[in-house]
C-alpha cells in the first residue's frame, strides 16, 4: 500500500503505473492528481441528479461486491471538470461488465443486452426505477490492439490503466473512482487535467492517428467545441496519418461526420478539417468553398430557432448532410453516397435537394402551379432544407409557399363529383382535377362558384372536341 494513499488498493495505485518506462514519466503528476478532490464531489452533486447519483452508487456497490472496481471515465469526467452539464455516464469496471450487469438484473430486475465482442453490457432498468435514467452502459476495462491501421481493435480485458491508454486524447483519459473507499478520487495518469486547463487536445501515443484515423476527426471536433488547440506534437502527427483515412470503413467515417453535424459549429470544424487536409482524404471533391460551408450555419438546433419552420423536420445531422452536399452534381453525390454508405433515404434527399438547388434560377420565374407540379416529385424534407439554406430570393418564396400553402391546395371538386356528373373514370379525372387545382394555385379562381364555372367550361370543351353525348348531370354540381 502507498504510504501517501493508504486507502487505495493495488488496482487503484497501479492504474497509472502499469507499464515500465511509463512509471518514471508519470509518477510525480500522477501522485499529485490522486488527491481526493472535494471540488469533484461537489461538482458531482451540482451536475448530476440525486437519481443519477443513486444509480452510480448502486452500480459501484454491486461491482465491489463482485470484487470489481468501478469508475466514471471519458467524456463524463472531462465535462465535469469543465463545469459542463453531463448526461452521458460512461462507467468502466475492472472485471467483466457483462457479469456485473447480469448480477444487477438478478438483484434489481430489468434486462441486459451484452455486447460480447467489446465486453460491454447495457442495463435497461425495470419500471420500478421510475424517475431514474433507465439505460446504463457498462464497459469492461480493456486493452485494445490494432492488427492493421484503421481496423477495428482486438479487445481483451485489461487494467484501468490499459483502458485509459486505449483512449483517443488525454482529456478523455481520466477516471473518477466510484469505490466507497476512494469515491471522487481523480485518476489522471496521462495529464488530462493539465491539458484541459491549457486547452490542449493531445493524443496518447504517436501511432494513435494511424491506429484509428477517426481520431483525426474527433480531435478537430473537440478542439472547435471547446475552443482548444491541438498540441503541437499531436498536430505534427497528422500528415503521416492522412493516407490511412482511406482505409476506414464507410460506417465509421460517416459516424464521425454525423457527430460533427450534431455540433454547435459544424462549419468551423469542416473548415479546420479542410485546412489540415483531412476531409480531402475521404474524397477530394467534397465541398469546401465558403458558400458550401456557410449553408451549414443556416441549419440550427431547434432550441436556436425562433419558429418551427426554421428547423427541418428531420435529424440535425441529416439536414446538414443535405445542406452541405446540395450544390454538387448528381455524379459526385452518388460517389459520396457510395463511399459513406448513405441510407437510400438520405441519398434520395440529397439528390432531390441538388435537383432543386440547380433549378432555382428557373424556378424564380415559374407560376405557383408549375412550381407545385415540379416540387411534388421531391421529399418535403429536402425542399425544406434547400429553403432554409437560401437567402431571401424569389425561388425561396416558391419553396416556402409550396410547403406552407400550395401543397395542400385542392379544388372542391373530387373524383366523386366527376362520377356524379356521369363522366367515365379514367385519366381525364386526373387532368381536370389538376386543371382546377392549378387555377386555384395561380389565382385564376378563388371561389366555389368560379370553380364550378371552370369545370363547366372544361366539360363543354370536351363535348365540342369529342362530340360527346354523355348525359352530364351538371345540375348536381
Ligand atoms: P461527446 O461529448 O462527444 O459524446 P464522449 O467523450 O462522451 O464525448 P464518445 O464518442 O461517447 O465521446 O466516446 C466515449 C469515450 O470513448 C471517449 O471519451 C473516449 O475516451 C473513448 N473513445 C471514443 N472514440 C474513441 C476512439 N476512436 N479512440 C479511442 N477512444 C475513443
Amino acid at each position: 500500500m502507498s504510504y501517501l494513499y493508504p486507502d487505495l488498493d493495488d488496482e487503484h495505485r497501479l492504474a497509472g503505473l502499469g507499464h515500465s518506462g511509463f512509471i518514471l514519466h508519470i509518477i510525480p503528476d500522477f501522485l499529485l492528481q490522486l488527491q481526493p478532490m472535494t471540488d469533484i464531489t461537489e461538482r458531482l452533486t451540482r451536475f448530476t441528479t440525486p437519481e443519477q447519483r443513486e444509480l452510480i452508487h448502486l452500480i459501484a456497490r454491486e461491482a465491489n461486491r463482485l470484487g470489481m472496481h468501478a469508475y466514471l471515465v471519458g467524456g463524463f469526467v472531462r465535462d465535469l471538470l469543465l463545469g459542463r452539464m453531463v448526461n452521458d455516464f460512461d462507467i468502466v469496471v475492472v472485471g467483466n461488465a457483462i457479469t456485473l450487469c447480469r448480477s444487477l438484473v438478478k438483484k434489481y430486475g430489468g434486462r441486459l443486452t451484452p455486447h460480447i465482442l467489446f465486453k460491454t453490457a447495457t442495463w435497461f432498468l425495470p419500471e420500478t426505477f421510475a424517475g431514474h435514467p433507465r439505460v446504463w452502459d457498462l464497459t469492461s476495462a480493456r486493452l485494445e490492439t490494432y492488427a492493421r491501421p484503421a481496423a477495428l481493435p482486438t479487445v481483451t480485458l485489461g487494467t484501468l490503466h490499459d483502458d485509459l491508454r486505449r483512449r483517443d486524447f488525454t482529456i478523455n483519459a481520466m477516471a473518477l473512482c466510484l469505490d466507497s473507499d476512494c469515491f471522487g478520487v481523480l485518476i489522471d495518469p496521462l495529464g488530462g487535467r493539465a491539458d484541459l486547463e491549457h486547452g490542449l487536445i493531445r493524443v496518447i501515443h504517436p501511432r494513435s492517428f494511424i491506429d484509428d484515423p477517426t481520431r483525426l476527426f474527433r480531435a478537430v471536433r473537440y478542439a472547435v467545441r471547446y475552443g482548444f488547440r491541438l498540441a503541437p506534437e499531436t498536430a505534427a502527427l497528422i500528415p503521416d496519418a492522412l493516407p490511412y483515412v482511406d482505409d476506414l470503413s464507410p460506417e465509421r467515417l460517416r459516424h464521425e461526420l454525423d457527430l460533427i453535424f450534431e455540433e454547435g459549429q459544424p462549419t468551423r470544424i469542416l473548415e479546420r478539417l479542410f485546412a489540415l487536409g483531412i476531409l480531402q482524404s475521404i474524397y477530394p471533391p467534397l465541398p469546401s468553398s465558403k458558400a458550401d460551408l456557410a449553408r451549414l450555419r443556416r441549419i440550427r438546433f431547434p432550441s436556436q430557432a425562433t419558429s418551427s419552420s426554421e428547423t427541418p423536420d428531420l435529424p440535425l445531422h441529416e439536414a446538414r448532410w443535405i445542406a452541405w452536399l446540395m450544390a454538387l452534381p448528381t455524379k459526385e453525390i452518388r460517389a459520396i453516397a457510395r463511399r459513406l454508405h448513405f441510407t437510400a433515404d438520405l441519398k434520395k434527399k440529397v439528390l432531390a435537394a441538388s435537383s432543386i438547388f440547380h433549378n432555382l434560377d428557373a424556378m424564380g420565374g415559374w407560376t405557383p402551379s408549375l412550381c407545385t407540379a415540379w416540387l411534388e416529385g421531391f421529399p418535403d424534407q429536402a425542399i425544406q432544407v434547400v429553403s432554409l439554406c437560401l437567402p431571401a430570393v424569389k425561388a425561396r418564396d416558391c419553396l416556402k409557399n409550396y410547403l406552407e400553402q400550395w401543397k395542400t391546395v385542392r379544388p372542391l371538386t373530387n373524383g366523386e363529383t366527376l362520377k356524379a356528373l356521369g363522366l367515365p373514370p379514367g385519366p381525364l379525372y386526373k387532368e381536370w382535377l389538376w386543371q382546377l387545382r392549378a387555377a386555384w394555385l395561380d389565382g385564376a379562381i378563388s371561389t366555389a362558384a368560379e370553380e364550378e364555372m371552370l369545370l363547366h367550361k372544361l366539360i363543354e370543351e370536351r363535348r365540342q372536341k369529342h362530340g360527346d353525348t354523355n348525359d352530364l348531370q351538371s345540375e348536381r354540381m
